[in-house]
């Protein structure tokens, strides 16, 4: 059904069903069943088993689909299932481009799994489109974008990959965890294929695990829901209901983490210990005016150099508030350490090339009190 409304925040809010339409409850019910009884022979409710489709999964899809504004959106049980049960569609012999900067689970799932199943791929700086265009081969089926990159928040022309990728009838991956609808619809800017980690800033609260496909092919949807219905990595009636519950909360977070995420950027890009700030709403950051052009905010995740190792691990012993702990996205801010948490698993030239050191930390801004969470640091470097 989708709600008659034309705002982000609204959709947000309503999803596809406002209230439950037998008993008129403003929250989805929890379809917590595996399967579903049949009226008679080839007669069903539309549900037969959970593995195929629930019913609060459903509501959640089709939640996802109109924030993206796309056609299909497929729940998984997390992030990687999601970007694990994308790939299966390569065959032997396929190639993939991925963006250099990229998170680590990413990086291991294609060069792990799907490698040995035929599947090549490159790492590419995609913020460099002559360097993109070197790497695509006759046998480059794919391209697959972080942007912002994680963690060096590179930014990607998504409409100039796109253009690239189209000629050549090769598929665009985009992964937007990092901004999520509410800043950035790479399919409006004629992306093939959004992916999402919902365990970041759609579910919001670091309580639940979730990932989504999100696209406007329905023969690749069809395809993909064959997968998913076979693979049986299908996001449970709880874990989507929380999901749908963070959603509607999605645009308000964003609001107050980027606002927080600002001030802390620029406090420490003065401070006499940090060598670099990465933060895309900075105005001297790369890539900055093309971020403005293709997304409507900056979000809230920011990494930076210190000057040395001693002091990286000096601030992640002793922050009080901001809690030492791997992802991002939620209303707690968390700092994290790339080169040993996130990227671990990247060959350590690679992490070099991209300036993953053991100087670079990344932090996940959250909805506290700014002051708080700038006093934090300033304790954990200063005293
Ligand atoms: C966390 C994350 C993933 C993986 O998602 P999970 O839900 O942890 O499986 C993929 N991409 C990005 C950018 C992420 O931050």
């Amino acid at each position: 059904m989708g709600c008659d409304c034309r705002s982000f925040e609204t959709k947000a809010v309503h999803g596809n069903k406002p209230y439950d339409l037998v008993t008129g409850a403003i929250s989805v019910p929890i379809y917590q069943c595996a399967t579903f009884r049949h009226e008679g022979v080839g007669r069903s409710t539309g549900y037969d088993y959970s593995r195929v489709q629930n019913p609060t999964r459903e509501e959640l899809e089709k939640t996802l689909a109109i924030l993206e504004n796309g056609k299909e959106c497929l729940a998984f049980t997390s992030g990687m299932a999601a970007i694990s049960n994308l790939f299966t569609v390569f065959s032997p012999g396929d190639h993939i481009i991925l963006s250099e900067d990229l998170y680590g689970g990413t990086y291991r799932v294609t060069e792990e799994i799907f490698n040995k199943y035929g599947l090549t791929s490159s790492y590419v700086d995609t913020s460099g489109l002559s360097s993109l265009i070197e790497n695509i081969r006759k046998n480059t089926k794919a391209i697959f974008i972080e942007t912002p990159s994680n963690p060096m928040m590179r930014i990607t022309d998504l409409k100039a990959v796109v253009a690239i990728a189209k000629e050549r009838n090769i598929l665009t991956i985009v992964d937007n965890t990092f901004l999520s609808p509410y800043f950035q619809k790479p399919l409006d800017l004629g992306i093939d294929i959004v992916v999402h980690s919902g365990t970041k800033y759609l579910s919001g609260h670091n309580d639940t695990l979730s990932g989504f496909v999100i696209l406007n092919d329905l023969t690749l949807a069809e395809k993909l829901r064959n997968i998913q219905k076979s693979i049986g990595a299908c996001l449970p009636a709880f874990d989507s209901w929380l999901t749908l519950r963070g959603i509607k909360t999605l645009a308000i977070r964003l609001d107050r983490q980027q606002e927080n995420a600002i001030k802390i950027a620029k406090w420490l890009k003065n401070h006499k210990n940090i060598e670099q700030v990465f933060y895309p709403g900075l105005e001297d950051h790369k890539g900055h005016e093309i971020l403005k052009e293709q997304a409507s905010g900056y979000g809230a995740m920011i990494s930076f150099v210190v000057d040395s190792e001693e002091t990286a691990k000096r601030i992640l012993e002793r922050v009080k508030i901001i809690l030492f702990a791997e992802s991002l996205g939620g209303v707690e801010t968390l700092i994290t350490y790339p080169e040993q948490q996130t990227h671990a698993n990247i060959p350590e030239n690679m992490r070099n090339r991209v300036g993953v050191t053991s100087k670079l930390l990344r932090i996940s801004v959250g909805i506290e009190n700014v002051d708080d969470l700038i006093n934090d640091l300033k304790g954990a470097l200063e005293d």
